[in-house]
């Protein structure tokens, strides 16, 4: 790692430790040369690799934006996608891969937003896992209320149990 400053490759670490989420290990280092300190983020490297076959570093602000959408008009916040990105990127690091599907990446998405927010959640499952009827709503949503979870309230049911 070159100083920032005057391009030297020889420094020392002077203080090292964990990022708030862990996800990275943040070392203060000193420059043998110039004397300045400058800081560098360590983290494990992780690929998504899209169906095309393009690998590309895994990047929260990618999920953020993609969830974002199916929050719409939803009572989501910022701070609500940021930590379930958070959430994603430590559960798709928990692996231990360096490289993850982009369709790993959807499945991790969808635990944390169905405890986000459940019509958000079918938004983003309908797309995510191409629903085309009705009956894949039902079924989707069958499977929330058999797995507990507060029912939809009866405006947002009634369009998607229609027979
Ligand atoms: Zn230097």
């Amino acid at each position: 790692m070159r100083c920032p400053f005057c391009r030297n490759s020889d420094s020392r670490v002077v203080d090292s430790r964990l990022t708030e989420d862990g996800s990275a290990i943040r070392r203060r280092r000193l420059c043998s040369s110039c004397e300045r300190r400058f800081t560098t983020l360590e983290t494990t490297s992780l690929n998504v690799v899209k169906r095309s076959g393009v690998a590309e570093p895994f990047d929260r602000a990618k999920v953020i934006s993609g969830v974002g959408k199916a929050c719409q008009g939803r009572p989501v916040t910022d701070d609500d996608l940021a930590l379930l990105a958070q959430e994603v990127e430590e559960s798709v690091r928990a692996s231990g891969a360096a490289e993850i599907n982009a369709n790993d990446v959807g499945l991790a998405i969808l635990g944390p937003l169905q405890k986000l927010d459940q019509v958000a959640y079918l938004r983003f499952a309908s797309v995510y896992q191409g629903f085309d009827s009705l009956e894949d709503f039902e079924s989707a949503i069958a499977k929330l209320r058999s797995e507990g979870q507060p029912p939809l309230d009866a405006a947002q049911q009634r369009p998607l149990t229609a027979e």
